[in-house]
């Protein structure tokens, strides 16, 4: 009989796994516990793949020799128990993809920076002329390729919810940027299992292998004893100390690997903030690694345009600048958002907040927030702790309400800023949807 594989959520990793899946003969079933774009239904239906969606059909998932997951189905769901008490083995698309090819994978972790890091280094090889696909939440999943347009490299993007289902995959070139609290509610509150998960990021990694890491990130200088890598080290961290392989010095970036040396000026990396140099850091370090040249590497250090979403400028209406930064969902990415930023700030915050602790941005908002508009439909959180430390806080409840309120509030030469450190569900679509409909009230200032 034919093994089973029963894929459970229907976006692009769940149908590429199902495409896979069903070309190395196995019988597939796809089940989608609420609708399905209709993108994904024609590419399972010209293949001849069942699926469903609305709800789960018990008996037909039960069934499975093994299941592979969505990142986003966490294990405590109802039909998530019984397949555990079933012991039906769970893996997540990336593991699957990653038993049918033995393309080089450089893979990407950390709490922040995970999607601008990818690009970055995808930029780098495709312009150095390498045959590189890449995977993880932008563009086609990596199970699709590898069925489909394999290539000899991969960047991939691994959130801790796609590691957590991880097993025999082997990084060659893994990268852990930094660990900051995040998603806490799937880890039952305790940030010892959010540590691990990231870590796992270097399982069956070996000597031939390289780890790129942050060095001076506290959650991973002081974890690493626990995890002692067996691939070559690759620390990295913003100035020099002791065996840091990637630094800055007189306004020089340093990087230094087996295959030589990269020197370049700091001044000409393509994105600002220190968040961004530590992103720059990685992707040279991992470039250099892949034995691209030096001229090569420097050219897409500096050309690379960002990511959508990102500290993304705007425009400038009246001699303030309006910077989108809708995918800080977090407070640590908030806090390098107004690190970045040298001038008055009206700051756009809140949405469904995930248990935050705003004291990491207490000391940089009352120093450079002119005022604070909270954004969402339930904003006691931000009001508790907010209240009284900055003397301009305003609530709004729809984008455009937001915008009109930071139109007013700030001043010629000031910065508004949306980094709203939470996610996005309550008022928006997804953090993509929230920063578009950002974009369009600035526009139409
Ligand atoms: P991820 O894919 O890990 O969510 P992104 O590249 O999408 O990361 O960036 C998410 C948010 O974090 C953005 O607000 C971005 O400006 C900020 N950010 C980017 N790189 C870093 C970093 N290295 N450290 C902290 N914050 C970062």
């Amino acid at each position: 009989m034919n093994k089973r594989i029963v894929i459970l959520g229907a976006g692009e990793s769940g149908t590429g796994a199902a495409v896979l899946a069903q070309s190395k003969g196995f019988e597939v079933f796809v089940s989608d516990a609420s609708s399905m774009k209709p993108r994904y239904k024609a590419m399972l239906d010209t293949r001849r793949i069942g699926w469903e969606e609305g709800g789960h059909t018990e008996s037909e998932i039960l069934s499975a020799n093994e299941i592979i997951k969505s990142p986003g189905i966490p294990n405590t769901t109802p039909l998530m128990e019984k397949v555990i008490e079933r012991h039906i083995p769970v893996i997540s698309e990336i593991e699957f993809a990653g038993r049918y090819t033995s393309s080089v994978m450089i893979c990407i972790t950390g709490s922040n920076g995970k999607t601008t890091t990818a690009n970055w280094i995808y930029h780098i090889l495709k312009q150095a002329g390498l045959d590189v696909g890449l995977a993880g939440n932008v563009g086609n999943s990596l199970a699709l390729q590898v069925a489909e347009t394999p290539h000899a490299w991969y960047v991939v993007e691994l959130s801790s919810f796609q590691l957590d289902n991880m097993y025999d995959f082997r990084a060659h070139i893994a990268i852990l940027l930094n660990i900051t609290p995040d998603h806490l509610d799937r880890y039952d509150h305790k940030m010892q299992n959010y540590v691990d998960s990231k870590f796992r990021i270097i399982r069956n990694q070996t000597q031939e292998d390289a780890f790129i890491f942050r060095n001076d990130d506290p959650i991973i200088s002081k974890e690493i004893a626990n995890y002692p890598p067996v691939a070559t080290r690759y620390p990295f961290a913003e100035t020099f100390r002791e065996g840091v392989k990637g630094y800055v010095k007189n306004k020089q970036l340093i990087i230094d690997t087996i295959n030589g040396l990269f020197i370049m000026e700091q001044d000409l990396l393509a994105l600002t903030g220190t968040h961004n140099l530590y992103n720059s850091l990685a992707s040279g370090i991992a470039a250099k690694i892949a034995d691209i040249h030096n001229e090569n590497i420097r050219a897409s250090l500096s050309d690379f345009t960002g990511v959508e979403h990102r500290l993304e400028k705007v425009a400038r209406v009246r001699g303030v600048d309006y910077v989108n930064d809708s995918k800080a969902t977090n407070v640590n990415s908030c806090w390098y958002a107004l690190k970045s930023i040298n001038t008055p700030v009206a700051l756009i915050l809140g949405g469904t907040d995930k248990g935050n602790d705003y004291t990491e941005i207490e000391e940089l908002v009352k120093q450079k927030a002119r005022a604070l508009i909270f954004l969402g439909v339930d904003n006691i959180a931000l009001h508790n702790f907010f209240d009284g430390k900055v003397s301009c806080i305003e609530d709004a409840r729809s984008m455009e309400e937001a915008v009109s309120k930071a139109y007013r509030l700030a001043e010629k030469g000031d910065t508004v800023l949306l980094s709203p450190c939470c996610a996005s569900f309550d008022l928006f679509k997804n953090y993509e949807d929230r920063g578009n409909q950002f974009k369009t009230c600035v526009r139409n200032l």
